[in-house]
């Protein structure tokens, strides 16, 4: 029996972004949206931070509870070029030395790299500036979703979608990430208590994929789960994911990494299972869910 139980019906989304990262709700809106669009349970997972933690405990509707969590730039180097990928991780300590010290390395290198992009799109004669990105991420982790904005507002592309695209974000103006080896973050979530769940791990749509040979080495190191419903994955997706879940005793997740205006996907337009989320608490020791009495 969980300490944090939940009904058998329970709504519940484990990936969602804030301005404290490149979502569009602050923390606080974040949380009421979730209440009000009838989730029981919401994860926060900024990409490389928790600063978003507090002010969502703050603002906690009655009846929504809260897993704390965060989505780390991780980075396979087991092939050449290395492979980006986003690790979930719930529930750690966020006062763990080496595991903050890695994400405030990640996020300092962030705004190296946005800084980077701005000039190159600048010295091709597009009329951005780093100041208005950096304004626009407005303290929260920078990424590649604010420079979009940037673009947008210059007038030259219409969507986030297309900013994404290989005339801009997706290839031209992509510049690598100084991210956290995958295997290194597995081993810092679970040395914080935490509980590392690999995110979005066949979208094969954002670009290149990891084999499940690694998968199957990452649930050897200490990883707990995989998120098979998300919205960059087809229906063969999922199905492979959740296949290669249960071969390897993962437990298996769904989310809507919703963030706002960036994107066009609803809070909980995927959700997770009752028993995995009961088995995410059950092994975290880092921090506990929280619920507003
Ligand atoms: P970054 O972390 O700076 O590399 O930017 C990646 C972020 O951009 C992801 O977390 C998404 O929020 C967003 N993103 C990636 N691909 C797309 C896309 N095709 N359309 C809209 N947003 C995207
Ligand atoms: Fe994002
Ligand atoms: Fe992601
Ligand atoms: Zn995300």
């Amino acid at each position: 029996m969980s300490a944090y139980p939940v009904a058998a019906t329970a709504r519940i989304d484990l990936h969602a972004h804030s301005t404290a990262s490149d979502g569009t709700l602050t923390p606080a809106e974040l949380v009421r949206a979730a209440a009000d669009t009838g989730l029981d349970v919401l994860a926060i997972t900024d990409h490389d931070t928790t600063a978003g933690w507090e002010p969502a405990v703050r603002a906690l509707p009655p009846g929504l509870t809260l897993v704390r969590g965060a989505e780390l730039s991780c980075r396979w180097y087991g092939v050449e070029p290395s492979v980006p990928l986003h690790l979930l991780a719930y529930l750690f300590d966020p006062a763990e030395p080496e595991l903050a010290a890695e994400l405030t390395r990640v996020r300092a290198a962030r705004e190296v790299r946005a800084e980077r992009t701005v000039e190159l799109l600048r010295a091709d004669g597009v009329d951005v500036s780093w100041p208005e990105v950096l304004a626009g991420a407005a303290g929260g982790t920078v990424g590649r979703p604010h420079i979009a904005q940037a673009l947008i507002r210059a007038g030259l592309v219409a969507t986030t979608t297309e900013a994404f695209g290989p005339a801009w974000l997706g290839e031209r103006y992509r510049l690598p990430k100084e991210d956290i080896d995958v295997f290194r973050a597995v081993r810092l979530v679970r040395a914080a208590g935490g509980v590392p769940v690999f995110a979005h791990p066949r979208a094969t749509r954002r670009g290149r994929i990891v084999p499940d040979r690694l998968i199957v080495e990452l649930a050897g190191a200490g990883l707990a789960g995989l998120e098979a419903d998300h919205e960059d994955h087809s229906p063969a997706e999922r199905a492979h994911v959740r296949a290669l879940a249960a071969e390897l005793g993962l437990l298996v997740t769904g989310s809507s990494d919703f963030h706002g205006t960036h994107k066009t996907v609803r809070l909980g337009a995927f959700t997770t299972d009752v028993e995995a989320y009961e088995r995410i608490v059950a092994a975290a020791t880092g921090v506990t869910p929280v619920a507003s009495t």
